[in-house]
């Protein structure tokens, strides 16, 4: 149960030791399918365990989510059958019965933000050339929120700081106002309370929680795509209530929010009336960056050199980054004491350098490209012209180059048996316009990372 008992440590940084005793102890982790995302929390206590749902779920949620890297189901249930009653013993050993919701203990006041994980800050943050928009953006909205960049709308692939970013910008305006009511609830968060909403008929619960706030941030709004027209319309219920009248609005999504499929329009322009900012993949300055913060943070002592060396072979996300150097700290821990080298990453890191070079191949990046723009495997080969075609093919060609050592001939003969020349003209022609076209950026972002994990 590694991953409840890592759970376990940020909740016990998050939120007050009495809480934690008092509630969060007597909680279990009675499964965790990583396969599924399902996370099975049970409680000896039926309305303990509501109370902790209630008070301390989106925060809960929010770790969980942060640790597991996308949303994940918790489901709570009680431990025994006969919800009616349970027994606890007092410190003198004297049975005490739990009858009702109301002979336990209120938790105490959280302070007035819910879900704002406090180790994800600004300054533990490394800014740099792929996030630097994003950066001062939310730094901007962290010291004057409510006002121009409302709502700030997030987007990128996964790992790459979105979810941070948001936080930090949460904590930081705590920081300038202690009083202010922040809501950070993920997507999903936010859909289980309307479910619940809903099922109890407790809409007046559900208006109050996310209405009733300074600020709202809601992440992994992609989730919320699809045939979820009610929950949408909650969605722009809330907004109506919020940014109108100078309340923050923030948003995270892994897409642009004009390319978020089965969205209510009108949420779409809403998303979009604020500003939107990408976060790209670090470049190889900023991953080693990222990397010696937090080896720094971790009192580990990382050789630059062996930063350049582990940022070199893992590029696609910071997470990856950061498990990377969890294994190395591990492995010099577990297997030796000397110096941290090179050599040493290598062998320590062994399996997931291997796993993240595992040979990208020709085909491969056809058949993900081809699947991408919804042309057929077969036009990648073949000699049709048409722009819908040719632009496709020529981002295929432009990522063989970049992420196989395929030559260009060889690369050319893979394409149906064209000459080298028309490989290079396509490589040239996509480096050129990803300079100034950012939408294609976005695309062959997305590829890369679709390609790499
Ligand atoms: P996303 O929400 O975009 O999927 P996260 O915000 O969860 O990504 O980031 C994944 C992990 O990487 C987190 O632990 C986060 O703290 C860390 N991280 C991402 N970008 C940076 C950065 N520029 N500097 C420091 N840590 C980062
Ligand atoms: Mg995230």
């Amino acid at each position: 149960m590694e991953f409840w008992n890592l759970c376990l440590k940020m909740l016990a940084a998050t939120i007050t030791s009495d809480n934690y005793e008092r509630w969060i102890s007597g909680l279990n982790c009675q499964s965790w399918d990583k396969e599924n995302q399902v996370l099975v929390l049970t409680h000896a206590n039926f309305y303990a365990l509501n109370t902790i749902e209630k008070n301390f779920g989106s925060t809960i949620q929010a770790i969980v989510n942060g640790l597991a890297g996308q949303s994940v189901s918790i489901s709570y249930q009680a431990e025994t059958n006969d919800d009616t009653a349970t027994t606890e013993f007092d410190e003198d050993g004297q049975g005490k019965l739990f009858k009702k919701e109301n002979d336990l203990p209120p938790p105490q006041e959280e302070g007035k933000a819910v879900g704002l994980l406090p180790s994800l800050t600004f300054e533990s943050f490394v800014e740099g050339p792929s996030n630097s928009l994003a950066f001062a953006a939310t730094r901007r909205v962290s010291e004057y929120p409510g006002t121009n960049y409302n709502p700030l709308f997030i987007y990128g692939g996964v790992g790459l700081g979105k979810t941070h970013l948001m936080h930090a910008v949460g904590n930081q305006m705590l920081k300038n106002n202690p009083n202010c009511r922040i809501l950070c609830v993920s997507a999903q968060n936010f859909m289980n309370d309307f479910t619940t909403a809903v099922r109890e008929n407790t809409y007046d619960q559900f208006n109050n929680k996310y209405h009733n706030v300074d600020a709202l941030f809601i992440d992994d709004v992609q989730y919320l795509c699809g045939d979820k027209r009610q929950i949408q319309n909650k969605l722009f219920e809330a907004f109506e209530k919020l940014v109108p009248y100078g309340k923050q609005i923030i948003f995270t999504s892994d897409t642009y929010a004009r390319s978020l499929k089965a969205m209510d329009e009108r949420l779409i322009s809403r998303f979009t009336s604020g500003l939107s900012v990408e976060v790209e993949p670090p470049e190889l300055e900023t991953r080693a960056m990222i990397l010696q913060k937090k080896a720094m943070a971790n009192h580990f002592d990382l050789p630059d050199e062996v930063a350049f060396f582990i940022a070199k072979n893992l590029k696609s996300n910071v997470r990856e980054l950061e498990g990377a150097l969890q294994r190395l700290m591990a492995y010099h821990m577990f297997k030796s004491n000397g110096p941290v080298t090179v050599e040493m990453a290598r062998e320590a890191l062994q399996s997931i350098l291997v796993a993240s070079t595992a040979q990208l191949t020709v085909e491969r990046i056809q058949g993900v490209v081809a699947e991408y723009f919804k042309i057929s495997l077969a036009d990648m080969y073949s000699k049709r012209r048409l722009k819908s075609i040719v632009v496709p093919r020529q981002i295929a060609m432009y990522l063989c180059k970049e992420l196989t050592k395929s030559s260009l001939p060889d690369i050319g003969d893979r394409f149906g048996k064209r000459d080298h020349t028309t490989v290079l003209h396509a490589v040239q022609k996509i480096t050129d316009a990803r300079k100034t076209d950012s939408d294609l950026n976005y695309k062959i972002h997305v590829l890369e990372q679709m390609l790499k994990n």
